[in-house]
């Protein structure tokens, strides 16, 4: 057990009784946790959520339910609030963060990506995080080699975690040719950094990856339809 300070984020608070909340929370130092917070709802509201910042807790060994003991937003990060485009984007990467990360498994690079939005590049975020998301708990596919013919293709369907080109038509869900790049593109950084995502491609992108993630999750996200509505 120990007293301890992480950055880290609140994504969800849920109330538990009277005015206190468990809030579930994202951290570098431990990844995602659940912490039981007092006075989570005060006169001035609850706790901020999606405003990454510096988390103080108390971790419990014996119990997943750790205590909460303060926290201090960086105004660095105030835009995921005030900016709606990132905001509307966050709900659907903590849904699927929450269903896919197990509590207190680190992951430096899932922390990083985390604070990457800006105004500018938020349609190019949302889709990079989920797919390291599905990468890491190994539940993507090999997006370069059609798994019938060893064909590299355009684009095609992705059936029971394998890639199938369109040559050899299979079935599934169907992958367009700018959503292949993408995903393509992705470990290639030098392309990947000047990539500019359209309004039009990201709904492309966001749509795929929400079809994605609900089969492979074997769940349905509430936040997909809401995003497509407003993108
Ligand atoms: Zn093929």
């Amino acid at each position: 057990m120990s007293r301890l300070s992480t950055r880290g984020v609140i994504y969800r608070l849920i109330r538990y009784s009277d005015d206190s909340a468990i809030a579930k929370v994202y951290t570098e130092d431990l990844g995602k946790l659940k912490l039981f917070v007092p006075k989570a709802f005060t006169k001035k509201g609850g706790l901020p959520a999606f405003i990454p910042g510096v988390i103080d807790l108390y971790l419990k060994e014996n119990s997943d339910l750790n205590r909460y003991y303060g926290f201090e937003r960086d105004p660095a990060y105030y835009k995921y609030i005030s900016t709606h485009d990132i905001s509307l984007r966050l709900h659907l990467v903590f849904e699927v963060l929450d269903i896919i990360c197990q509590e207190r498994e680190k992951d430096v690079r899932l922390w990083k990506y985390l604070l990457r939005y800006t105004e500018e590049n938020y349609r190019k975020v949302t889709p990079y995080i989920l797919h390291h998301l599905l990468q890491e708990a190994g539940l993507f596919f090999d997006p370069y080699v059609c798994s019938s013919c060893g064909g590299e293709g355009e684009s095609g369907h992705v059936f029971d975690n394998e890639f199938i080109c369109s040559n050899c038509a299979g079935k599934g869900i169907y992958i367009k040719p700018a959503v292949l790049f993408y995903i393509r593109s992705i470990p290639k950084k030098e392309i990947f950094r000047n990539m500019k995502i359209t309004r039009e491609q990201e709904i492309e992108l966001i749509r795929f990856f929400c079809e994605y993630c609900q089969s492979a999750l074997e769940q349905k996200l509430k936040s997909c339809r809401t995003l497509l509505e407003l993108i």
